[in-house]
């Protein structure tokens, strides 16, 4: 669902970020905001020094450099989309979800927009008969008595009760009707209970009997903490070890990855994930303190879940199991991580069968070397497929098909020919030979799929810029401009000092010179949205710490007595930016210049008179 902006203006009006922060840290009444610890867990601090704006709804940490507006706390904290945390907003206020917009209301537009109802409508009882189940294995968890053999697994487990709790974890009974049976009671429909998957009908005779039966069951939650679907694992001998949820209207296994909910503030504070296959490797990972994880509930990594990835971080160390299917897991996920401009890292743990189990065996330090040593998964795939290699003209070409599909998913040049370097030295071939054999017409595998599901990101550039690539990469912009700019956000009145210079054909930076315009942009369209400025600014940039001053004192808000500083700031600004700019001009038409151009010569005399009476002007910059 595509929301239209004014939807979105409004869901972000209706809300307040400092009580959304309030839920994660407590904030105190400071000048025009409040002030306090910094939520983020890589910033354990003992001062305040977060900050959130109450005119501009934008939060830094002084401490950390942290930045951002309400979309990008939900994304950073919380691991929520863009259309999740605009959905998340509007419940939170009370903002119904707008119609499906077209221009033209026909007959079949209106049969859409009563169906797009219907279904939210029916997510929605879907959520709540899921919490009711969730809460019903809780429960019968917490009732079992001490010698059942759900306590006696959960203790050769270790789990510890404020683990449980955290993560809702329940039991299903053996019984065939338990949930069943309880549900009917809630007066629930059982036809609502089966859509949600909980239940199914009996073939024969009457009744439902339930899906999960006599597992320890794992809810798996949105961002939002609503329960999806249930994740069962048998806690006896039997098959399936783990039991996902089918299918349903809210559920689907290739886009959620499990633990998130609990973990995204973990992985975007330590700017990696590590990725284990199931709801138990999380869980005991997370309880012994390893918290920037997430599971994929023992399916293969899907192009969605790369997306949900890239939400939060570029950096991913994928966990393998020792067997063969393990090994197929990783020569699969490799392109698909690629593709999504990921840097993946993969990590095989021969001396356990799982995480939980190499943990309990070797310790957690032991795991955490290992997972900081971990090889690039280029080169872990490379080592399974050249175990026999012995350099024959066969095995070469082999090899060239099999690892075509990966080189055509990195979009990343500098990579792919950091991985052509490293292909050409363990097969012992030269970079030539690589590079034509990499062109050369061969069956090649098909994915262009997983290149197909990324692309449609692209589509939302202009709704959600946050979910996305940042538009405006702003590194190594020159301090005067990042000044300028710093200052130009601070106040209305600083922004049209700003705006009276006409210096934004001068500036230098083009990442700063195309975030000017879109600022310059916005305000002319409606100059009392002043306020909102930065926070939408936030949304397209790589560096939104940079769009905040470091100095504590009125960096939210200028105050009176800043104002006469401020202002000879910005002139100092706009002409350091114009002498850099008229430096560049004078060494342009230098070079381009030839024996009898008298005329380029008097321009650059007028060119660098200009500069010295400038730099006279400026005390000599
Ligand atoms: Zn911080």
């Amino acid at each position: 669902m595509r929301y239209p902006p004014e939807f979105i203006d409004r869901v972000q009006e209706a809300n307040n970020l400092s009580d959304i922060i309030s839920q994660y840290t407590q904030m105190k009444q400071s000048g025009n905001g409040h002030m306090g610890r910094c939520p983020f867990p890589d910033h354990a601090e003992k001062t305040p020094s977060f900050s959130v704006s109450e005119t501009k709804q934008v939060y830094h940490c002084f401490g950390c450099k942290k930045s951002g507006n309400i979309f990008s706390f939900l994304r950073d904290y919380n691991g929520m989309s863009f259309p999740e945390a605009v959905e998340y907003l509007a419940e939170r206020a009370g903002v119904p979800l707008p119609e499906i917009q077209n221009e033209h209301q026909t007959e079949k537009h209106i049969e859409q927009n009563e169906h797009y109802k219907k279904q939210q409508d029916a997510k929605k009882l879907m959520l709540k008969v899921n919490k009711m189940a969730a809460i019903f294995f809780a429960e019968t968890l917490k009732q079992a008595s001490n010698d059942h053999p759900i306590k006696t697994y959960i203790q050769k487990r270790n789990l510890k009760l404020e683990t449980i709790e955290e993560f809702q974890i329940g039991y299903a009974p053996i019984e065939w009707e338990g949930l069943a049976n309880h549900l009917h009671k809630q007066n629930i429909s059982m036809a609502l209970a089966e859509e949600a998957k909980l239940i199914r009908a009996r073939k024969e005779g009457h009744g439902h009997f339930d899906l999960f039966r006599d597992r320890l069951m794992f809810p798996i939650l949105s961002p939002m903490q609503e329960v999806l679907a249930f994740g069962g694992r048998i806690h006896d001998q039997g098959e399936p070890k783990y039991l996902n949820s089918p299918e349903t209207l809210v559920f689907n296994k290739g886009r959620v990855l499990y633990g998130l909910a609990h973990t995204a503030k973990y992985i975007r504070s330590d700017d990696v994930v590590i990725i284990v296959e199931g709801y138990m490797d999380l869980v005991s990972l997370f309880q012994a303190g390893l918290r920037n994880v997430a599971a994929t509930m023992g399916t293969a990594l899907t192009a969605e879940h790369a997306k949900l990835i890239k939400r939060l971080t570029t950096n991913v160390i994928v966990l393998f199991d020792s067997d063969e299917a393990g090994q197929r897991a990783a020569e699969r996920s490799l392109p698909l991580l690629l593709a999504a401009g990921l840097y993946p890292k993969g990590l095989i743990l021969k001396e356990a069968k799982d995480p939980d189990e190499y943990v309990t065996k070797f310790g957690l330090p032991s795991l955490s070397e290992k997972i900081k040593n971990s090889p690039e998964l280029f080169n872990m795939v490379l080592q399974m497929w050249m175990t026999d290699y012995k350099g024959e003209a066969s095995q070469k070409v082999k090899l060239i098909d099999l690892v075509r599909p990966i080189f055509d998913a990195i979009s990343d040049t500098r990579l792919k020919s950091l991985y052509t370097q490293e292909l050409s030295h363990r097969m012992n071939v030269g970079l030539g030979w690589i590079h034509s054999a990499l062109a050369g017409a061969s069956p090649a595998k098909d994915y262009s799929h997983t290149k197909l599901a990324l692309s449609d990101e692209n589509a939302q550039i202009i709704t959600a810029p946050m979910s996305l690539k940042p538009l405006f990469l702003l590194s190594g912009a020159p301090q005067a401009e990042v000044m300028l700019m710093q200052l130009s956000l601070k106040s209305r009145a600083n922004f049209e000092l700003y705006m009276s210079q006409q210096i934004l054909s001068q500036i230098s930076h083009i990442g700063m010179k195309n975030l000017f315009e879109k600022a310059e942009q916005v305000y002319r369209q409606d100059a009392s949205k002043f306020d909102r400025l930065t926070s939408l600014l936030i949304d397209y940039v790589d560096h939104p710490e940079l769009l905040f001053s470091n100095s504590a004192i009125g960096s939210m808000g200028a105050t009176g007595s800043d104002t006469e500083k401020e202002n000879k700031m910005i002139a100092d600004c706009c002409k350091r930016i114009q002498q850099t700019f008229l430096k560049g001009q004078a060494k342009k038409m230098a070079l381009g210049i030839s024996k009898n151009d008298t005329e380029k010569l008097k321009e650059i005399e007028d060119l660098q008179r200009n500069r010295i009476s400038l730099s006279k002007k400026n005390g000599g910059i």
